[in-house]
């Protein structure tokens, strides 16, 4: 990790034995912000110090972006020239643990890149109708599983479950034979709103906190035989992984882009104003239990038709009450070359074009023993703000 004093991410870390508490990260090392907060860092700030030494982000994502972005600040200018009396907040990576940073009440899963919606819809649908007639006119999402959201760096076991082999005549009960990743980004929700009162779209960016890197781990077996028709089940609660480090949304600014023109034009509470992405570089890496490395796809953020704040807009016109916490994941973020395609489905075309390893091998799904890492940085002139990554490793299943 390398991130600089531009971006300032939020985490949770723990040293040895001690209390998780809250982190920032600068360069290689990782920044206590309890100890800084003890030390009276924050105290004209106006927030208890008891805040920095909680498990989670979450009380400290619920002061408001104008506590939370003034710490930023501070630590902005802090940790560029530090002093020596914070030299005790400071840690090597190989020395700290780090945790799941947000304890997500509820998940939601979008489905808003239009490369990946077709080339999913030609395979497990109608390659004349790939788009559905309602992708065009709203942000389609799908209610996630949040309890089986972990951490980067947690190992686990290949799904078990029923699937319907193309030459049988009925399911049978099996380890998913097509275990696959999906390259995502994750908005986590910093401000919650009454039930009844819908988030307008202009105004949806103060609701968001920031974003992580995220996993939407797939068995596309099992999803191929469960979806119709209520979507996805089992085939993506057994796991899901978040990045260890929050960007704040405040971050992004210098790369924000023009977000593309929606043709046909949305109802008028999706359409904003002024509506933009952010420019993102993705990069998978696909290592084998052997030690074999291949960079198997390079996307975008920018590559999302449905902007984060259509989401939220969406999301939230029924009234629906959104709260601190929440996760809310933009599906797979496909690019138009086949190399920036954000899943494995779409890399190797449900498995008939494989991809070659170094050592002869090739992959068509995940294979027990292989790790599985998103990148994600921003870069401009001589801007870089970094998230880190979100990196996991497939056991076989269990007996
Ligand atoms: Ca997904």
């Amino acid at each position: 990790m390398n991130f600089s004093t531009d971006t300032i991410p939020f985490g949770i870390f723990s040293f040895g034995e001690s209390k998780k508490c809250l982190a920032t990260a600068v360069d290689d090392k990782v920044i206590d912000l309890s100890f800084l907060a003890n030390e009276g860092l924050f105290d004209d700030l106006d927030i208890p110090r008891p805040v920095f030494s909680k498990p989670y982000l979450n009380d400290f994502i619920a002061l408001g972006k104008q506590k939370t972005n003034a710490v930023r600040d501070l630590l902005r200018k802090l940790l560029k020239n530090p002093t020596p009396d914070i030299m005790g907040a400071y840690f090597y990576y190989r020395q700290v643990d780090l945790h799941l940073p947000v304890k997500t009440g509820d998940y939601t899963d979008f489905y808003s890149s239009e490369q990946h919606a077709y080339n999913v819809g030609v395979m497990f649908r109608d390659p004349d109708n790939a788009l559905l007639p309602n992708w065009k006119h709203m942000p389609v999402g799908y209610h996630g599983r949040a309890s089986s959201i972990f951490v980067s760096g947690t190992p686990f076991h290949r799904p078990k479950g029923q699937i319907k082999p193309a030459d049988a005549d009925a399911p049978v009960f099996s380890p998913t034979r097509r275990l696959d990743f999906e390259l995502e980004m994750a908005a986590v929700i910093g401000r919650s709103n009454p039930l009844g009162s819908p988030i307008l779209v202009n105004e949806a960016e103060d609701y968001v906190f920031g974003f992580q890197l995220f996993n939407d781990w797939s068995a596309r077996d099992i999803q191929a035989w469960e979806y119709v028709p209520l979507g996805p089940f089992l085939a993506k609660n057994f796991f899901s992984s978040v990045s260890p480090w929050v960007i704040p949304i405040e971050a992004l600014e210098p790369f924000r882009v023009k977000a593309p023109k929606q043709d046909p034009q949305v109802l008028p509470y999706l359409r904003a104003t002024d509506p933009t992405q952010f420019d993102v570089n993705l990069e998978v890496t696909l290592t084998t239990a052997a030690g074999t490395e291949k960079v198997i796809s390079r996307s975008n953020f920018k590559h999302l038709y449905w902007t984060v704040p259509q989401q939220i807009a969406h999301h939230t016109i029924t009234g629906c009450n959104l709260q601190v916490g929440d996760l809310l994941a933009s599906g797979t973020i496909s690019g138009r070359e086949p190399d920036s395609f954000g899943s494995l489905l779409e890399l190797t075309w449900g498995g008939k074009n494989p991809i070659l390893l170094e050592d002869g091998t090739e992959r068509r799904f995940l294979e027990d023993g292989d790790t599985l890492s998103i990148r994600g940085w921003a870069e401009k002139g001589g801007l870089r703000v970094d998230f880190g990554e979100v990196k996991n490793t497939v056991l076989g299943a269990k007996l």
